[in-house]
């Protein structure tokens, strides 16, 4: 959204040499609080002069920090996670406030982004290169792994704080600069990362912040000093990335959206799969990338699932999350957000879903203008509905019925996406059988949300991925390096020429 500045409302700064810096922006976008529909905050939509400028600093930062030894980099990141540990409660409010994530759910997330901070602690270990000692005749061979320079990451308005988190520990440790574009809709939490990361005593200009809409994404994707890009976000935009970034010669990982399937056998735990179905699907308003927003009823177990699904879900309590009141779930994340799920599940009922449970209408007497709804559950879906192939982004939990594994695997391989699927069953053989089939990056087997911790990668696959490095674990590193090999020789004094190939080295001779 683009409008005129308003008055009386914070205007998002940069985050520019570890200041908190005024932007030069004409053109902003407004920052709601979810739970009361307000708007809290202006964010700028920084045009290309300014970004160059941020990323410029980026870049001349850049020698310094590469050449920062790596035992330092890495106690910045030990003190950037005593500070998050310190700062969870503030930072968990914020996110709340302009997310709508209920408190323990913005909590959640920010652990799982220290995490990934913890992981980077370990860097000189996780960076160490091979060597081969005498590979030829007096010829050692030596890998070192170095950084790219400035990197730029742009993130999606569902985990404000922890999907930066996925990206900067382990691109600053590798010795790079950064530069993040935070959604435009939940620009706030991110600020506090670039604060406390200049309070762990990261070097000013390592890590800067933008904003913006297209034109900053642009900026960032064609910008001939941005060496990598890391993007979580949606298919579409992904893919953009993608062509873009990968056109002007940088390296990309583009993490897209995703349709989660999770199959529930006859023979599951009823009440346990019950609960991670609701919490997977209605968790975060539904605004997961992980969430299991269809499930997979397989033999005759569809009705006593979808009553017991809606008996929980009645039992939720839905509202604000900017107070405590022990809310279960909260609002989406914009009134246009809120009419576009609407509007599908409109779309789903004429193409003949059955609304086993409609949380259209939802009335919040304490917040009346928040973004509400209530979760939804759209039963008897059948492939070809437009609500069975697209991502929905809210709490709709979508229910086909097959008759056997081998149809549910099929239904979930058609599927464009790739991001998780998941097996609720006590069978071994079928667990086993579901994770060589299915085809999805993450694979739960009775774990409703397979997001992987740190130490591994965030592996999607078709249409959740474009690139060929995931992000965290190995691959994150890998992503966020090159690879430099030294061969040397040192002839002992006086030893005879090798003559033979000369300069060029062989293992023969
Ligand atoms: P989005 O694609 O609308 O926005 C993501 C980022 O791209 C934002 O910073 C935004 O400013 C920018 N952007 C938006 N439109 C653009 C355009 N036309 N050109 C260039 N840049 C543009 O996504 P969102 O709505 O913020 O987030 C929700 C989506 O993200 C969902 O599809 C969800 O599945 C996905 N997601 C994926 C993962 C994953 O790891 N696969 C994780 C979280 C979210």
């Amino acid at each position: 959204m683009t409008m005129a500045v308003a008055k009386g409302i914070e205007t998002v700064p940069l985050f520019l040499n570890n200041e908190l810096t005024p932007s030069a922006a004409t053109r902003f976008g407004a920052v709601f609080n979810p739970s009361t529909g307000e708007q809290i905050a202006q964010v700028p939509f920084c045009e290309p002069d300014e970004i160059d400028r941020v990323i410029r600093a980026a870049q001349d930062a850049f020698p310094k920090w590469r050449d920062t030894p790596v035992v330092e980099r890495a106690r910045v990141m030990f003190r950037l996670v005593a500070l998050l540990e310190k700062n969870a409660d503030q930072i968990a409010r914020i996110v709340s406030r302009e997310h709508g994530k209920t408190y323990s759910e913005s909590v959640a997330s920010i652990r799982r982004g220290i995490e990934v901070a913890e992981f980077a602690c370990g860097i000189p270990t996780l960076t160490m290169g091979d060597t081969v000692h005498n590979l030829a005749q007096d010829v050692d061979c030596e890998t070192y792994w170095h950084p790219l320079g400035v990197v730029a990451g742009i993130t999606p308005f569902n985990f404000p704080f922890m999907v930066p988190l996925w990206m900067v520990p382990i691109a600053l440790t590798c010795g790079n600069t950064f530069v993040l574009k935070p959604s435009e809709k939940v620009p706030l939490s991110a600020m506090r990362l670039g604060e406390l990361l200049a309070e762990a005593g990261l070097p000013a200009g390592v890590f800067n912040i933008v904003h913006g809409d297209k034109v900053c994404v642009d900026t960032l994707l064609t910008h001939p000093l941005i060496k990598a890009v890391s993007f979580v976000g949606s298919t579409p935009v992904a893919k953009h990335v993608w062509d873009v970034g990968t056109k002007h010669g940088k390296r990309v990982q583009a993490n897209g959206g995703a349709k989660n399937h999770i199959i529930v056998m006859p023979d599951a735990d009823m009440d346990r799969t019950v609960g991670a179905l609701q919490s997977s699907a209605f968790g975060c308003s539904g605004q997961r990338c992980m969430a299991g927003s269809h499930a997979v009823a397989v033999g005759k177990i569809g009705d006593t699932l979808v009553k017991a699904l809606a008996a929980g879900a009645d039992k939720m309590k839905v509202g604000p999350t900017d107070r405590d009141w022990g809310a279960d779930m909260g609002p989406v994340i914009t009134r246009e957000h809120l009419n576009g799920v609407l509007a599908n599940i409109e779309k789903g009922a004429k193409e003949g879903a059955k609304l086993a449970r409609d949380g259209r209408g939802l009335k919040v007497a304490d917040a009346p203008n928040g973004f509400y709804m209530g979760p939804t559950i759209l039963d008897h879906l059948t492939p070809e509905m437009h609500v069975s192939k697209t991502e929905l982004f809210g709490p709709v939990l979508g229910v086909t019925r097959v008759a056997s594994l081998d149809e549910a695997i099929e239904l979930t391989n058609k599927n464009p996406y790739g991001n998780g699927a998941v097996l609720y069953t006590r069978s071994g053989h079928a667990a086993r059988e579901f994770k060589h089939r299915a085809g999805a990056g993450m694979i739960g087997i009775n774990v409703g949300v397979p997001a992987p911790m740190a130490m591994f990668a965030f592996t999607g696959h078709d249409a959740s991925f474009f690139g060929d490095l995931h992000m965290q674990g190995k691959e994150g590193i890998m992503f966020y390096t090159q690879q430099k090999m030294i061969m040397s020789r040192w002839h002992a004094e006086g030893s005879a020429s090798s003559g033979g190939a000369g300069e060029f080295v062989t293992t023969r001779g």
